[in-house]
């Protein structure tokens, strides 16, 4: 971009439409307390610079970069709003503070679908942070790719009438907790910027050693103010007692948003039991073992003799080691879905590349510390950190990091994994890390103990995913127990139980026996046809998103595929599938379910969901706009790529296409109409069977219409519940409340069973509720002919299918949709079907 001498053009750091400051839905940014500026609403995934110059400051989470152009003008550009409270989750920095950057150069990874799903905005502010020196101009455009033109930046003439300063020596100062949350990053920074500009008094904050004036918002930011930081103010000038009582207000605001508050670790209970030690549990489960101790690695003193190129060397190759490590675990969840393992070691990856860390550790190296020493006693600074936050979240952050420290150390020492268990055991550890839970999964231990650590810890979610029984916050104490000692862990309940007696041992084997028994059982008779005791055949099939997880469910006894997401396809990727690849992996799907039906959904994505090939417009309510079978009205040409390539599969008569978010009959008329042409193009005879979604109270209401002209329907009950209850099926703070078993849901169900019968046409169920055992009798009670189910869940919802009887299923369900409450419902069931 040319620049003259007074005037800076800036380049567009991303892609899509321009929006002015007031639009930014942020008061702090919109009220332009952070300075002028404009905010780009992002299609793309990177940052990039707008001019050549220098990285200032980049957030400590990596949602924001500051770059000082070569004229002296500062830009800060925060990607999204609310997004500190990712902490660094769904950003890649690409460069560090002090960089020097040239213009255009990428700067920073945005992982978009999850920012958008996890906070307020993707909007993101550019902004002039040294107003006082520069104007900003912005050039009109609607919408802007990056390397465009964006605004013009222009030197501030001098007009000589500048504040008078303040040379009064009055000073105060006091101490203050810092309660924004996230800390003092950017926004919060520009608040106490903006009040300290109210007053004459120069004033500064003063945290650790280091300290900043409160009129610098790089200043403030780059000292890394954790919230609950404790930090000092001081003023000086005439006002500065007014000032001081401004800016301590200011600092210590009340944090907003509670509903996103760290989740309490619950407090450990004293045990009354002698022998026995008390938790908190963390995933369920009953087992009896040897209990081993894991500790960590020690090093010895560092002999402080070392080559500062050849240890900078080893940690590098250590952490690349990691780094691919790290990758491969992230890849291999990403195949198998595992979404929660997939969040916390794309977390641990982000770790990995903090400049905090890494800074800190080479910095160590150059001091003279062998690479080991550099990286334990870096990360043990930022744990120190953490822990002194004082906040469970923080803390278990910090397990976390021990994890990294454990991983590199590993590398670095070239230490093989350094403990075998015998299989069986149940293992006992301070704190354990995912990628210690990870490997004792493997190694086939059958329980967790640990002293500390959270029910919401990292390590808790993944015990849960993989059903391993785990308790923490059991005390120091299980570290004492000898090696071996044969215990019994009743996790549920949160119990260690350290002397068990010959007929508990026998008791928890017994009822092992019987649960391991019964899943046998469930698992050699999930091959065959589920039928209730009288004779009504349930087809129970299973949602997939790959053809390996077909496999799996052709394993498992699945009567066919009854979802089959095929946006894994479409997503993660920089160019869309082609036909062939499509058709290649839809008949891998088919090939891997033998002689069973597959329904395969049309692509599911808009809304949210944005592909980086497929720009689409920015939505307001995205849930509520160009998603599913919506985006044939926008990208006809992606939906008949899709059909062609499905109607080469063969055989085509086991493969039933199934169109997502349907709420009107026009819309099924249409691809009908478009799929019979495709079929004599393709010189077919016959068309494969078409089902329609039901996952928007529309269609439900509107069911017998649509199965005039459908094959089958297939009800989405994740999506219905959150169009009829109007809850966002997301919503951490809405979770228990979306329930499928509302009876609204159950009627919507009833009246969609109603108007198929009425065309001779079947009904399954394809969302979650399929999968809860609860619902099982009600979804067979109310005519639903297919369940479609996670792969494992098929052996014990046949199980369960085999134990009804249908006709007393229908007169029951019936009652419940006069019910006031999904609890009332789930009551109900309880009584009329417990679940043992
Ligand atoms: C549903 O909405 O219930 C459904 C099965 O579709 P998805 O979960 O993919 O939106
Ligand atoms: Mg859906």
């Amino acid at each position: 971009m040319s620049n003259n001498n007074n005037v800076l053009t800036l380049s567009a750091p991303l892609s899509g439409p321009v929006l002015a400051l007031g639009n930014v839905p942020d008061d702090v940014f919109a009220s332009g307390a952070m300075g002028d500026g404009i905010a780009i609403d992002p299609l793309n995934d990177c940052l990039h610079a707008p001019c050549d110059g220098v990285i200032i400051h980049v957030a400590r989470t990596g949602h924001a970069l500051t770059i000082r152009a070569d004229n002296g003008a500062e830009l800060l550009m925060h990607v999204g709003i609310d997004t500190v409270e990712l902490d660094g989750e769904g950003f890649a920095l690409l460069v560090e503070a002090g960089a020097r950057v040239s213009q255009g150069q990428a700067l920073l990874r945005i992982d978009l679908d999850r920012i958008a799903r996890q906070c307020k905005s993707l909007v993101s502010p550019i902004i002039l942070t040294n107003g006082e020196r520069f104007e900003l101009q912005p050039l009109a455009r609607k919408t802007v790719k990056v390397g465009e033109p964006l605004m013009r930046i222009l030197a501030r003439l001098s007009t000589g009438d500048e504040t008078a300063v303040d040379n009064s020596a009055a000073e105060a100062a006091a101490s203050v907790r810092v309660t924004h949350r996230g800390g003092l990053h950017a926004r919060p920074a520009a608040l106490i910027r903006k009040t300290a500009l109210g007053f004459s008094s120069q004033a500064r904050v003063h945290y650790g050693d280091k300290s900043a004036p409160c009129d610098s918002l790089i200043g403030l930011m780059g000292l890394g103010i954790g919230e609950g930081d404790e930090v000092c103010v001081s003023c000086r000038g005439k006002d500065c007692e007014a000032a001081l009582q401004a800016l301590i207000d200011a600092l210590s605001a009340p944090a907003k948003d509670e509903h996103t508050a760290p989740v309490a670790v619950t407090p450990r209970r004293a045990s009354t039991e002698a022998n026995v030690l008390q938790g908190v549990c963390a995933a369920p489960g009953l087992v009896c073992g040897p209990l081993l101790r894991l500790t960590g690695i020690e090093l010895p003193a560092d002999s402080g003799t070392h080559s500062v190129d050849d240890q900078r060397q080893r940690l590098d190759s250590a952490l690349e080691q990691v780094r691919s490590e790290i990758r491969s675990t992230l890849d291999h969840a990403r195949q198998r879905k595992h979404v929660e393992e997939k969040e916390i070691f794309a977390a641990h990856l982000a770790l990995l590349e903090d400049p905090a860390l890494l800074d800190a550790a080479s910095g160590a190296i150059e001091h003279g510390s062998a690479a080991t020493h550099a990286w334990r006693d870096a990360i043990q600074a930022q744990c120190a950190v953490l822990l002194a936050l004082g906040k469970p979240l923080f803390a278990e952050r910090a397990n976390d990091l021990r994890d990294l420290q454990q991983r590199v150390l590993r590398a670095l020492l070239g230490e093989a994994w350094h403990f075998e268990l015998p299989p069986g055991s149940i293992v006992s550890a301070h704190e354990l890390t995912p990628s210690d839970l990870l490997h004792l999964s493997a190694q086939q231990a059958v329980g967790i103990c640990m002293a500390e650590g959270g029910a919401t810890s990292h390590v808790a979610i993944l015990a849960r995913s993989k059903g391993l029984p785990c308790v923490v916050a059991l005390g120091a104490d299980v570290l004492d127990v000898p090696q071996g000692q044969r215990v019994v862990l009743d996790a549920a309940n949160g119990r260690l139980e350290l002397a068990p007696s010959e007929a508990r041992h026998a008791q928890v084997h017994q009822i092992r026996n019987a649960q391991k028994l019964r899943h046998q059982q469930q698992q050699a008779q999930a091959q065959l046809p589920a039928h209730t005791t009288d004779g009504v055949n349930i087809e129970v099939a299973a949602n997939v998103a790959s053809s390996s997880e077909a496999h799996t469910a052709f394993e498992n006894g699945a009567d066919g595929v009854g979802l089959l997401r095929t946006e894994f396809l479409f997503v993660e990727r920089r160019t869309a599938p082609d036909e062939q690849e499509q058709r290649q992996a839809y008949q891998a799907v088919l090939d891997a379910m033998g002689d069973k039906s597959v329904i395969i959904r049309t692509i599911d994505v808009g809304g949210d969901k944005q592909l980086d090939y497929l720009p689409l417009p920015v939505e307001a309510n995205p849930v509520l706009g160009l998603r599913g079978i919506r985006l044939a009205q926008v990208r006809p040409q992606v939906l008949d790529q899709q059909l062609r390539a499905l109607l080469q599969v063969t055989p085509l008569a086991r493969c039933r296409i199934l169109l997502p978010m349907v709420s009107e009959v026009d819309e099924l008329l249409q691809i009908r109409r478009r799929l019979d042409e495709l079929c004599v193009e393709l010189e077919l005879t016959q068309r494969p069977e078409l089902g329609v979604m039901i996952e928007v109270p529309a269609a439900a209401l509107m069911a017998e219409q649509l199965a005039e002209h459908a094959d089958f329907l297939s009800i989405g009950t994740n999506d219905l519940s959150q169009y009829t209850l109007a809850m966002d099926r997301d919503h951490a703070g809405l979770a228990a409340r979306v329930d499928a078993l509302h009876p609204a849901l159950l009627r919507l169900i009833a009246q969609t069973c109603a108007g198929a019968a009425k065309h001779a046409r079947w009904v399954g169920v394809c969302g979650a509720l399929a999968s809860d055992l609860l619902a099982t009798p009600v979804l067979v009670g109310l005519g639903v002919r297919e369940l479609s189910v996670s792969p494992p869940q098929i052996g014990e919802i046949k199980d369960r299918v085999r134990h009804l009887d249908a006709a007393q299923c229908r007169q029951r369900s019936l009652g419940l949709l006069d019910l006031s409450s999904a609890k009332a419902v789930r009551q109900a069931c309880q009584h009329h079907w417990p679940l043992s």
